[in-house]
């Protein structure tokens, strides 16, 4: 039987069940607890704004005993063989795949993201855990540089206990590649979930408590004030992973400062789409609406200013217009929905402050520009629904061009030359990813070279490869995840140097 908006909601709702019956607790120490204070938050569903349950708020307390828990699981975990570590790893993954379903549906229902891109994010977080899984073994690994006296090699170790911080936006994907790359280094693990979507943190966190040694990995519900500041002090924690806004990368590195804290932060984006009038037409409107509309605007990636040149503009917005109008919004569940309810009612009344933004700074909002409230897809009106949007006549001083708006709403700007394009797209705060659209190989050649970001991609939409470097640069972070970069980051190296016993000490006082 094919999956339908009923047949998802039927098993969603035996899903949520458990969640709506009984406070969702932390992880402390191998131990499933509702903390200190017995405090509890609502949770709610971006469908229609009603309760899916209750979770435990993390007091400082509560966060305290969590990272003495990873500090004491340290050296064993450390020490652990390579292999073994591996060994769990992959029944880690193992894992993820047979609860892929529930992982998928709890997910959407919590953050509001259209299952038809849910429905793989188990199968990639497990993939994810096997790629680090496999690295594990040899993760610990120095060089050796030999002199004519000495030789001088180099250990790694995983630097100790660490903190995740994980934002809202697809919780379940951003935690997996956080802390895959933690776990096979030998770092235990303290995550603190986002409190508006933390369903699927508790799902992981199910699975660690069975797979792994007690200690290993611990969550700990709750606000970012207070638990999630408490993890950025706490001197038994060395570093922290933080995936969040810019202003909360900078509350993160103060708070740290005193512990000297190694931090990793991948932050928000302003990201251009440049589009050339050489550009393949057809390719570049499909990731142009891909990028911004998918997962509900709701990306660090999403490329959310479009630069286009002026030869094709008028085109290419004809054609971008017809798209826009043409995405079907509905209850994520529907197999059909294409851009699905915004994560809470307050990120949504601040997605809609930009469509009176736009209009009061002159651009014109071309399509969209209104909540929805009720059609044939499962929408409920008192759900997180706006309209895909796209805004036109705009420069990029106005505040839509410049403030990350994190929804399905999309910016165009003209352009004349190549130097214009550069110009643009570097004219910004963040510079997390960037997105050239050209036939003309030396201009993307040049582009590459001087676009302001982590990551660019060339006649692409944002293909994610996890042995390369993922993250950005300027307010859009610093650090970088992937392959032996995240190692980089988990670990410390330590040289040590050993004489050969041929050469002469220099003598003193004899
Ligand atoms: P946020 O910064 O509000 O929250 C992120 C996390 O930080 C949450 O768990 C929150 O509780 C915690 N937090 C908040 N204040 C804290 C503090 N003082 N100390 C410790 N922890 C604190 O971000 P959000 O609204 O949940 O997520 C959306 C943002 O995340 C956007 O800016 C988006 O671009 C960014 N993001 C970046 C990437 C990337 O890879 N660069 C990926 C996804 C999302």
């Amino acid at each position: 039987m094919s999956d339908t908006l009923d047949t998802n909601l039927s098993r969603a709702n035996n899903y949520l069940a458990r969640f709506r019956d009984t406070t969702t607790p932390h992880l402390i120490n191998g131990d499933f607890t509702l903390g200190d204070s017995g405090e509890t938050f609502d949770n709610t569903t971006p469908t229609d704004n009603s309760p899916i349950g209750t979770i435990a708020k993390g007091s400082v307390t509560d966060m305290d005993a969590a990272c003495t828990a990873a500090d004491a699981a340290f050296n064993d975990w450390c020490d652990m063989p390579g292999a073994e570590r591996r060994k769990l790893l992959h029944a880690f993954a193992d894992r993820l795949v047979e609860r892929a379903d529930e992982i998928a549906l709890v997910e959407s229902m919590d953050c509001g993201q259209a299952i038809r891109f849910m429905k793989q994010a188990a199968v990639r977080g497990a993939a994810n855990f096997r790629f680090f899984a496999d690295k594990a073994p040899e993760a610990q690994n120095g060089l050796a540089l030999h002199q004519a006296e000495h030789t001088n090699f180099t250990v790694r170790r995983a630097i100790g206990p660490v903190g995740i911080i994980t934002p809202w936006n697809t919780p379940f994907m951003l935690a997996t590649w956080k802390i895959a790359p933690a776990l096979a280094a030998g770092c235990t693990v303290v995550h603190k979930p986002a409190e508006l979507s933390p369903l699927s943190a508790h799902l992981l966190a199910e699975i660690a408590a069975e797979v792994l040694p007690k200690g290993v990995w611990n969550t700990v519900h709750g606000f970012g004030e207070t638990a999630g500041k408490r993890l950025t002090e706490h001197p038994a924690i060395r570093a922290v992973a933080l995936v969040g806004e810019s202003a909360t990368g900078a509350h993160v590195t103060r708070q740290g400062a005193d512990t000297l804290k190694r931090m990793h932060l991948e932050l928000g984006g302003k990201n251009p789409v440049i589009v050339f009038d050489d550009a393949d037409f057809e390719r570049a409107l499909d990731a142009v609406v891909f990028m911004i509309y998918s997962l509900n605007g709701q990306r660090c990636t999403s490329s959310s200013r479009l630069l286009l040149q002026r030869g094709i503009r008028d085109k290419f917005l004809t054609a971008l217009e017809a798209r826009v109008k043409n995405l079907r919004v509905g209850h994520p569940l529907d197999p059909n929905t294409e851009v699905g309810p915004l994560v809470h009612t307050e990120h949504c009344e601040k997605v809609m402050s930009y469509m009176d933004i736009a209009r009061e700074d002159g651009a014109t909002v071309a399509v969209g520009g209104e909540r929805v409230t009720g059609d044939d897809q499962g929408v409920s009106a008192a759900g997180n629904y706006v309209q895909p949007t796209l805004f036109t006549q705009a420069d990029n001083s106005m505040r839509i061009a410049r403030e990350e708006i994190f929804g399905p709403v999309l910016t165009a700007i003209d352009f004349d030359t190549e130097e214009d394009a550069i110009r643009l797209a570097n004219d910004t705060e963040y510079g997390l990813a960037g997105y050239i659209w050209t036939e003309n190989t030396g201009r993307a050649m040049r582009l590459a070279k001087h676009v302001e970001a982590g990551m660019l991609w060339v006649n692409s939409e944002n293909n994610r490869n996890l042995p390369s470097p993922f993250g950005g640069v300027k307010m859009s972070g610093i650090g970088r995840d992937g392959g032996d970069w995240s190692f980089d980051f988990y670990m410390e190296t330590k040289n040590v140097c050993v004489a050969h016993g041929t050469h002469r000490v220099p003598v003193l006082g004899k």
